[in-house]
């Protein structure tokens, strides 16, 4: 059947400007490096970014090696694009990244000219489009002049393959050299994409938040979940097809009794007020606007609508980020 988007789509979410840019995202971004490879059906991609798009979420952000295998992910998403969202691309954000290997071969990983520009085009054919609207270095290469790599960034969008540039996982000393870069190129950084959740809080140790307000970038938080373990999913154990029983890329050693036992605490601080546990961290990334979005992952769509939830309550109590801090040290 025809997909026809929710018509109160934008009245579900809440926008935020991003940096200093006139780019504005959803509160909540959804990310497809997990269940969109070939281990998932067909089927419960399109529905996980239909409910996306129906509850607002109007950011999707991929990568070349998103899978399994890797390009996957993007051709999985072109197919969704073509099938569902073929009259929404002026109404859709669409990131990619090249940074991690790719293919083999010296031109295949880390952040020269050559695999950038090359991986740029890759990912373009895979998903069917003329443009994403955002690039990123996936993460920062010390063995290539960085004015190299934002040279690139900055061809990548004079060349009209992307709108905006981005940086991931860069720390704070070389995020400074990095937007320098750009802004003299006359490209400015639009946004960063750092790991951030209630667990890992390396931003904050890092001052990579202040440093992005001050220099005016956006910033997009991975991974707002944990993977998983700021939810309610392993306060009984570990369950079937989550990612934890799945061998992927979080650790069942993770989730140790400790943990557990945080988790629960943290748990009920979440129904205090008023919410999910997995809508209270995604606030919590969320609480003092020095993040413009919290990027999740999904494996069904009832997980997208639960964490959509998140923007209803987004403030939060000093007795509150003190309780949740004693239970959520690193
Ligand atoms: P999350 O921390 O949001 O974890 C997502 C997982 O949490 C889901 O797969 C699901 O686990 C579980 N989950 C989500 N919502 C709920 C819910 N409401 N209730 C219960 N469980 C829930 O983020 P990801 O680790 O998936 O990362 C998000 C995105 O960040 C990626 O898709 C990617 O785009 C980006 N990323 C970027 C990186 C970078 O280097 N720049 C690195 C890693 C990620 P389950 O599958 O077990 O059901």
């Amino acid at each position: 059947m025809t997909y026809v988007p929710a018509e109160n789509r934008y009245d579900r979410m809440t926008y935020r400007r991003c940096g200093a840019s006139g780019l504005q995202l959803p509160a909540i971004s959804l990310g497809l490096w997990h269940n969109f490879g070939h281990d998932t059906p067909h089927d419960t991609k399109r529905d996980i970014c239909r409910t996306a798009f129906d509850h607002g979420i109007t950011h999707f952000d991929l990568a070349n090696n998103y899978g399994p295998p890797p390009g996957s992910a993007e051709h999985a998403f072109g197919s969704i694009l073509a099938e569902d969202f073929a009259g929404y691309r002026d109404e859709l954000i669409i990131s990619s990244k090249a940074g991690y290997l790719m293919w083999p071969g010296p031109y295949g990983e880390w952040g020269s000219r050559k695999y950038l520009v090359s991986s740029c085009d890759q990912s373009l054919k895979r998903m069917g489009l003329d443009y994403v609207d955002i690039f990123y270095s996936h993460r920062f290469d010390p063995n290539t002049p960085l004015e190299e790599t934002m040279g690139a960034l900055d061809y990548i969008v004079r060349s009209g393959r992307a709108l905006y540039a981005g940086i991931s996982s860069y720390n704070s000393e070389r995020t400074r050299q990095a937007v320098a870069i750009l802004n003299d190129l006359g490209t400015p950084c639009v946004i960063h994409q750092p790991s951030y959740n209630m667990l890992n809080r390396w931003v904050e140790r890092d001052g990579l938040k202040e440093t992005l307000q001050e220099l005016g970038v956006g910033s997009i938080a991975f991974t707002p979940l944990a993977q998983g373990m700021l939810t309610k999913k392993y306060l009984g154990g570990v369950p079937d097809n989550s990612r934890a029983s799945q061998g992927k890329s979080l650790a069942p050693a993770m989730i140790t009794e400790k943990a557990i036992g945080n988790i629960r605490k943290l748990n009920e601080i979440a129904e205090g007020r008023g919410q999910t546990l997995a809508q209270m961290a995604i606030a919590w990334v969320l609480r003092d606007g020095g993040i413009t979005t919290a990027l999740i992952g999904a494996s069904k769509p009832s997980q997208v609508v639960d964490c959509a939830g998140a923007v209803d309550n987004l403030e939060f109590t000093a007795d509150e980020l003190a309780l949740i801090d004693q239970y959520a040290d690193e």
